[in-house]
């Protein structure tokens, strides 16, 4: 599949096929808590408080508090941590899959954190549980951001300074088990373009494939996973155009995607 040959196809076409793409770790689809499409999950994070290293994992691996890249863009903690509840809340509004902050950073699902080594602007580190089932489920995923980056709240037209929100939003769906279908028009596209705000229609098919619709947004639901859906070793095709500049792996021996 090459995501070259989308562009000829209608606009339609391309929306429905672009619309969304699951994440492909060693060889499976992976999300929270079970394997099986449509279940709902309930994944804990938390914000690093100290030092963290994660030795084996290749992006992330050294993490600080988050405030080391929010200070520097004289973004307060209140407004980062608001920020990052906006972002969860996308997630939740839309799917089946609830997010509980919690102090303990060791036992978090979701660790959030800046990079002690500045890349890129943000990474996620999806790490699967081992386990004796068939299929594994996300174990833990570590989402850092950049302190050498500037970070911004709110779209203002400067493509260069990354929104907080849209960011840590983006790397939640990797956090949460999606990848990027394409590299515009999504929530989970890899280009920081503002040109959207929110969950775009793929996004929130995405989410619902993987936890089911959240009650109230049951008309999500039928649209089915169609082509987008398909796990693709090529996903990662674009990265360092933009926020996806950060790779999403499993472990150390996973084989570099691009
Ligand atoms: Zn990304």
């Amino acid at each position: 599949m090459t995501l070259l040959g989308c562009s000829a196809a209608g606009a339609e076409d391309a929306k429905t096929f672009l619309g969304f793409r699951l994440l492909d770790l060693e060889n499976q689809t992976v999300k929270w808590r079970t394997p099986t499409f449509g279940r709902s999950a309930i994944v804990t994070y938390a914000f690093a408080t100290a030092p963290v290293e994660t030795p084996g994992s290749r992006n992330c691996a050294s993490m600080l508090p988050p405030a080391a890249a929010y200070d520097a863009s004289k973004i307060n903690k209140r407004q980062f941590r608001s920020e990052v509840a906006a972002a969860f809340r996308m997630w939740e509004k839309v799917a089946d899959i609830s997010f509980r902050e919690t102090r303990d950073t060791r036992a978090a699902g979701i660790l959030i954190g800046a990079q002690a080594r500045p890349l890129g602007r943000a990474f996620t580190n999806v790490a699967l549980k081992q386990g004796t089932g068939e299929k594994k489920v996300i174990g833990r995923s570590l989402i850092c951001i950049n302190p050498k980056q500037p970070w911004k709240v709110g779209f203002d037209g400067r493509l260069g300074v990354y929104d907080l929100r849209y960011t840590i939003a983006h790397e939640i769906g990797h956090a949460i088990g999606l990848d990027h279908p394409s590299a515009a028009g999504q929530l989970m596209s890899y280009r920081y373009d503002e040109k959207q705000t929110g969950l775009q229609p793929g996004d929130i098919q995405g989410a619902v494939l993987l936890y089911g619709p959240r009650a109230n947004t049951r008309r999500f639901a039928t649209t089915g996973a169609g082509a987008g859906g398909v796990p693709s070793s090529d996903a990662n095709r674009g990265w360092p155009f933009g926020i996806g500049d950060g790779r999403v792996t499993s472990s150390p021996k996973a084989i570099d995607p691009r």
